[in-house]
């Protein structure tokens, strides 16, 4: 993994910034802090405003895990082209189908999980999010919560995350299948995408060499991206990179 403001790493970004791109991003942890209280991420004033910067000049994307009305409500007045809600998969087919699912998913966990302290179900609609921030006994809840998933009728997949169990319907699309379609619809020959968390190694996964540059906030052994910002923070800095590489475009 490498440092993607390095000096080193310059020329990648730029080759980047000149190419036909689509610049994409997960919200929380990358252009948001993470905060304990959900309800109140939102972007620093200058993230928002250097954000609305680079989807004036690039075409952009966030894919986040939020539903998409929430995850676009916090994103302002930025001219942003795509926003793509719960793990890659809305919008997008067969939703009807998985708010089915989603909702057998959720009176059945419910029950199974009632007993269970400090764990708060968060419905998304076509997913689930298990949190336990709250719970005083984490390893306990964590348990507690994969074994009413594994014991569900219907099968789903489970992604883990930053103390929560995220519950997909499993034959949705992911983050990853999510972004290649963006970047064919777009005609873009590249794609940056920035996360920070277990939902985003399925793009991070993608094997797309010189077609896909892919960024983790957070430098990590076990990740499979390929660069790395050192913290949130850095999220500013590489924003304005972006907007200063595609000011100076060559012209072609
Ligand atoms: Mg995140």
């Amino acid at each position: 993994m490498r440092h993607l403001l390095s000096r080193e790493s310059g020329e990648v970004l730029a080759q980047l910034a000149w190419s036909r791109v689509l610049v994409a991003f997960d919200f929380d942890g990358t252009l948001a802090p993470i905060v304990a209280n959900r309800e109140m991420a939102q972007m620093r004033a200058r993230t928002s405003d250097l954000f609305a910067k680079v989807c004036s000049l690039y075409p952009c994307a966030v894919i986040s895990g939020r539903s998409q009305p929430d995850v676009s409500a916090r994103l302002g007045a930025a001219p942003i082209k795509y926003v793509i809600g719960n793990h890659g998969l809305e919008p997008g087919a067969s939703l009807n189908e998985f708010e089915e699912e989603i909702a057998h998913a959720r009176a059945s966990l419910e029950k199974t999980l009632a007993g269970i302290a400090g764990v708060d179900l968060e419905d998304k609609r076509y997913s689930l999010a298990l949190h336990y921030r709250r719970s005083r006994n984490k390893r306990l809840a964590r348990s507690a919560i994969l074994a009413a998933v594994a014991a569900l009728a219907v099968r789903m997949r489970v992604v883990p995350g930053k103390l929560i169990v995220n519950v997909v319907p499993e034959r949705a699309p992911n983050k990853g299948d999510a972004l290649m379609e963006l970047r064919s619809a777009e005609q873009a020959d590249t794609a940056l995408y920035v996360g920070d968390d277990v939902t985003d190694e399925d793009v991070f996964e993608l094997d797309q060499p010189g077609r896909l540059l892919t960024v983790r906030v957070g430098e990590s052994r076990s990740s499979a991206a390929a660069y790395f910002l050192r913290d949130q923070k850095e999220m500013d800095r590489l924003l304005a990179k972006l907007i200063a590489l595609r000011e100076e475009r060559p012209a072609t």
